[in-house]
């Protein structure tokens, strides 16, 4: 089947025929994590939706690179001094090397996403492993006239690009003078020539212990910097998609075209891709504002917000249910509703996955017309919502079948076990065993119940209860062994 993918291009603001630039092949980079603090349920998403974009590209035929970098050097909250370097004050804070902060949120976000069943990328570049190639773009926009050198900083220059006619606010949509006009002054912005001017290289202040050397003296790279250089280093001057939260279109992105454009001489993504923001009880989450969830508290149910605990099969169930372009909202209601379609889509794809048939002859289930509405979904810029409407059509074919309401003939069978398993689980990601497991110690918890019960009734001499419960245990296929450390129970 030939398929035309369509792709919303925050750059053009359209969807837009997806043409890679080497046929049958992806090159997608997306903004990584900054390693200081654990990621956020918020962070999660975005992540989770780009997770979905990779395993549909992939279920798609295309072999892709993705590239997702980890930001453990230079993003300041502000343009500032250390003071405002977030791996210093963190490990300030938490009495441990910079380092030792970067080693510990890295492990936590990879432990993290591997619970959601987030694919890993194909390249984990590290912003502290290309200092090197930092210092030479550096090098080159400053030889090109695009960046200047300001007490041992180096600043892009944003009015020089802008008079060679290049377009600084394209993806954002800003006018440039409308930005100068409105931007307040900050700390360190006396060493810029323009507010907008960002920093490309930082000087090291002599507190500052994240320091590398340079023809500039000591310091660290500018964040935009570490991705133009970690995506153009292993997709080359001009790539596929590049993504990200929505939050990073300005200044981040609007930065990492304007310094590809600069330095490499064109445009660097074809498909700039954003992803909108998780909110919780209608606000964004954020650390900053204190509305926010960490993905264990929600999966634990040690938290304030939601009255009980959820697996990550939900959650991610829960997630996929919106397109990666609205805003999704988590509330108590929203989970709990997420859970109820999540475990009857499980007990469907169970039955699916043992049903037989006899049957040989066709019958009126339309698989193929449902087959091509679901890859209609997938190619129609990743519509999550619309693919999980058209499972819940075969959800509800499934229990028909089971009921002997319908018929289907075996090639039809086969069909539809292979596209719903692939579609479920290889695509939307989703984790049936989360939920096996999930009962398995509601089961455990009931029996352990059953067995106090048991002894209590032994104990006060209540030996008809006692028998009861061992005996109405056994045609469940569940026998209670009395040792001499106690009960135990055997599941045939
Ligand atoms: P950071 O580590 O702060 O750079 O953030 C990592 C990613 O999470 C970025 O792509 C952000 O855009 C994204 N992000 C931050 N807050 C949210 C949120 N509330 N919902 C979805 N994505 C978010
Ligand atoms: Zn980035």
């Amino acid at each position: 089947m030939k398929h035309q993918l369509k792709i919303f291009n925050s750059l053009t603001g359209e969807k837009e025929v997806f043409v890679p630039l080497h046929e049958n092949n992806v090159g997608m980079y997306v903004c990584g994590p900054t390693v200081y603090s654990n990621v956020h349920l918020g962070n999660v998403r975005t992540f989770m939706s780009f997770d979905f974009i990779y395993r549909t590209l992939k279920f798609l035929g295309y072999k892709v690179r993705y590239v997702r970098n980890i930001t453990d050097a230079g993003h300041l909250t502000d343009d500032g001094d250390v003071n405002n370097d977030r791996f210093v004050k963190q490990s300030r804070l938490e009495k441990l090397e910079p380092m030792e902060i970067v080693q510990k949120y890295t492990v936590d976000f990879h432990k993290v996403l591997e619970i959601f069943n987030l694919l890993p990328p194909t390249i984990e570049p590290t912003a502290t492993g290309h200092i090197l190639e930092q210092i030479q773009l550096t090098e080159k926009l400053l030889k090109d006239g695009f960046a200047y050198e300001s007490n041992g900083s180096v600043y892009f220059d944003v009015l020089e690009y802008n008079k060679r006619g290049l377009n600084y606010g394209e993806l954002s949509r800003r006018n440039i003078e409308e930005l100068f006009a409105n931007t307040r002054d900050l700390d360190g912005q006396g060493e810029k020539r323009n507010p907008q001017d960002f920093a490309l290289w930082k000087k090291a202040s002599p507190a500052h212990i994240m320091r590398w050397a340079s023809p500039w003296g000591d310091g660290f790279p500018g964040w935009h910097l570490e991705c133009t250089v970690m995506s153009t280093k292993y997709l080359g001057n001009q790539f596929d998609i590049h993504g990200g939260g929505m939050d990073l279109k300005f200044p981040h992105h609007e930065c990492e075209i304007a310094q590809g454009k600069a330095g490499h001489g064109e445009s660097p993504v074809r498909y700039w891709m954003h992803a909108n923001m998780l909110t919780m009880n209608g606000q964004r989450m954020s650390k900053s504002t204190g509305n926010y969830i960490l993905p264990m508290q929600l999966i634990t149910g040690n938290n304030t917000f939601f009255e009980k605990p959820f697996a990550p099969a939900v959650i991610r169930f829960c997630f996929m249910q919106a397109h990666y372009r609205s805003v999704l909202d988590i509330s108590n209601e929203a989970m709990l509703a997420a859970e109820k379609g999540f475990n009857r889509l499980m007990e469907a794809m169970k039955i699916l996955n043992e049903l037989t048939t006899e049957v040989i002859h066709p019958t009126a289930l339309p698989i193929t017309e449902w087959k091509q509405k679901c890859y209609e979904a997938l190619l129609d810029d990743f519509n999550s919502p619309i693919l999980i409407a058209h499972l819940f059509e075969a959800v509800k074919w499934v229990f028909q079948l089971k009921n002997g309401e319908e018929k289907i003939s075996v090639e039809e069978l086969n069909e539809l076990k292979m596209l719903m398993n692939a579609f479920v689980f290889d695509v939307l990601g989703l984790q049936a065993e989360q939920l096996a497991a999930d009962n398995n110690d509601k089961l455990d918890g009931v029996l352990q119940l059953l067995i106090d019960m048991r002894m209590e009734a032994r104990a006060n001499k209540d030996w008809a209860l006692s028998d009861k419960i061992r005996d109405a245990l056994l045609p469940l296929g569940i026998q209670l062994k009395d040792g001499k450390d106690g009960t135990s129970y055997i599941i045939n």
